[in-house]
């Protein structure tokens, strides 16, 4: 297939205009499209403007790469950050697409010769950043150029709303104005209404077709537990998924530095990432997470942004996130492969009530306070919530969803509910006898009758309501007064997390309204994850054979610098382990393979299922 650019003239444009399908077959070595990716293929080679909400790891970039391919010219795609173009880039020259990246990463010379080729018309897809775009030298240049079209991807970065705002987004409103009629894209994985309408609305894409699709990530099992001893937790959790990458998240960056630390000292290849780390050595922990199989990054949400590796197994929070969004979308950068990948959290009510204070002492006005404590308030319920965590999570989206989704610990093992309400109005009445200015340890020692010496100084040992829960023990308490903080029948207060009661608390202490509860047992809190090792549903000799074809594409990798996953996905290497192709043509047949793969690694990769019989 030919593939070089064409001159400009209408006589040269015809013989460039490719099959969509001919070329996701030949050059990615896919199929079929997935979902409505062909449709969007489609409406932009024939030259229409799209937008495309998809979640992570739905395919959005073949909605540009492949018109791209079909369209005579180059296709502009504007992206936020270096490390996504690059492995883009890398990725697209695997499959013997000339492509580039013009970013401040180039030194001068390397530079010229991305504009020598962009002149010549030697490349089909020309990954810039936002602010060289707009500079008047190269608009000059694009000019002259023949563009095929402009594809925004991460396009929320144009929204003040969104969590990434990138100001020079702003400028890209006037693509449309300098280059009528070329065919604009915009992409992003934002479940946020607000923040898709702004981007339509700034990129000036009122009449693009809009191409949404569920937001549901299917393959990301959901587990949420109590945290009572978190790294233990963590460890119990990280044992079920030996030798896969994934991201621990915790909130504050000496947390990362004690996680990666007890993490290596438990035997896990872990590495710290946060913003206060040298970036010499900040970059090379990200490498390595990139490159090399098998890293735990632990890290705050300083990282993640621009990280597209497929291959991320699992998503741990050793910390509760800030809202439904942060949560959603830190989860999100696992199995962008489609695989199996497992989202794990656990959480604390001393989470809350570091949440609240940090809301609280923020420099945010007190009407988006309102907001986020309401936002914080949400991803409790979910977190308490006795239902599917998907349904849920979707319906905070907007989305129905019927639940029972079987993957996510409340479907798999489902909650042991109790008639609670005496022990709620104990709960409820200490708080209130107290004076509703104590926190949940305080609370808890008064119903338990635990003759602290806060208690004493306080006398609060003669209260009536001292020791009336002693028939119950304290981590039981806990998990009431979290549960009815999250029903909203408490209010945890920014005061070191005094407890009050709500007006919803009424129709229960007059015994109008009974309250069921889950009842939490240890047992939950380790399990939940049997479900995610890309190896589990294979047959041993099928995930031996993984394991030998993971180590010729490590060793194929690093002789050429580039992330693993650049040579084949894991998808591709479990389909050859499963089919064990012996020939060429069988190979070409592997989910993944492309025509220029295939003459590349296609024999190498043949060896290694030979050589194990
Ligand atoms: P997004 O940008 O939407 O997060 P990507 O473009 O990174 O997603 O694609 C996610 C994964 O899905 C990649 O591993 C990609 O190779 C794979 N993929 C995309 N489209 C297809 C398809 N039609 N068939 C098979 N795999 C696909
Ligand atoms: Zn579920």
């Amino acid at each position: 297939m030919r593939m070089r650019g064409t001159h400009r003239g209408p006589e040269n444009l015809q013989p460039n205009r490719l099959n969509p399908q001919t070329v996701l077959a030949e050059v990615f070595g896919h199929a079929v499209f997935r979902g409505q990716q062909g449709d969007v293929v489609r409406h932009v080679t024939d030259g229409g403007d799209a937008v495309v909400l998809f979640p992570t790891g739905a395919g959005k970039s073949l909605c540009y790469q492949v018109p791209a391919l079909c369209r005579p010219g180059v296709a502009i795609i504007i992206s936020p950050l270096i490390a996504l173009m690059r492995d883009q880039v890398e990725a697209l020259k695997q499959a013997g697409v000339p492509a580039a990246m013009l970013n401040s990463s180039l030194n001068a010379d390397e530079a010229r010769i991305v504009r020598d080729d962009l002149r010549e018309d030697r490349l089909k897809l020309l990954y810039v950043a936002p602010e060289r775009l707009v500079t008047a030298g190269f608009q000059h240049m694009l000019q002259d150029a023949h563009i095929s079209l402009f594809a925004i991807d991460e396009a929320h970065c144009v929204s003040q709303w969104g969590h990434d705002f990138r100001p020079e987004y702003r400028e890209l409103s006037g693509i449309a104005a300098n280059f009528p009629g070329v065919p604009r894209m915009a992409l992003t994985a934002t479940a946020d209404p607000a923040t898709r309408a702004d981007i339509i609305e700034r990129l000036g894409l009122q009449n693009a077709t809009v191409f949404a699709s569920s937001f549901d990530r299917p393959n990301i099992s959901y587990t949420m537990v109590q945290r009572q001893k978190g790294k233990e937790q963590l460890l119990d959790f990280l044992s079920t998924r030996r030798g896969e990458s994934g991201i621990v998240y915790c909130l504050s960056r000496k947390k990362v530095e004690e996680a990666a630390t007890w993490l290596n000292g438990q035997g896990v290849r872990a590495l710290p990432y946060h913003a206060g780390m040298d970036p010499g050595a900040r970059s090379r922990n990200q490498d390595a997470f990139i490159k090399e199989d098998g890293v735990v990054m632990t890290a705050t949400v300083a990282f993640g942004m621009g990280i597209d590796k497929p291959d991320v197994r699992f998503v741990a929070h050793l910390d509760m996130p800030g809202s439904i969004e942060a949560y959603y979308q830190e989860t999100g950068r696992a199995g962008r492969d489609g695989e199996p990948a497992a989202a794990w959290m656990c959480y604390a009510m001393s989470d809350m009530v570091l949440r609240r204070r940090m809301i609280d002492e923020g420099a945010a006005p007190e009407e988006v306070k309102r907001i986020e404590r309401s936002k914080l308030n949400a991803l409790l319920n979910i977190c308490e919530a006795t239902t599917c965590r998907r349904q849920a999570i979707l319906s905070w989206f907007g989305e129905a969803h019927p639940g029972n989704c079987g993957n996510c610990d409340n479907c798999l093992t489902p909650a042991d509910t109790w008639d609670a309400t005496d022990a709620v109005i104990k709960a409820m009445s200490a708080i209130y006898r107290t004076g509703e200015r104590f926190g949940m340890m305080h609370v808890v020692d008064v119903l338990t009758g635990k003759a602290t010496e806060k208690v004493g100084r306080l006398g609060h040992d003669r209260l009536a309501v001292f020791g009336k829960g002693a028939d119950v023990d304290a981590k039981t308490w806990q998990s009431v007064l979290r549960q009815i903080s999250a029903s909203g029948l408490v209010v945890v207060g920014s005061e070191h997390g005094g407890l009050s009661l709500s007006e919803e608390a009424r129709p229960i202490l007059r015994g109008e309204q009974r309250v069921m509860l889950r009842r939490d047992t240890t047992k939950r809190a380790v399990r939940g994850e049997r479900n995610g090792a890309a190896t589990a549903e294979m047959g041993e000799g099928a995930a031996s054979l993984f394991e030998g074809l993971r180590k010729a594409r490590a060793a194929l990798a690093k002789e050429q610098g580039v992330p693993p996953y650049v040579v084949f996905h894991d998808t591709t290497l479990r389909a050859m382990a499963e089919r064990r192709p012996a020939t060429l043509e069988a190979m070409a047949g592997v989910p993944g393979v492309g025509k220029a793969k295939l003459d590349r690694y296609g024999a190498r990769f043949l060896k290694v299922i030979s050589e194990a019989g």
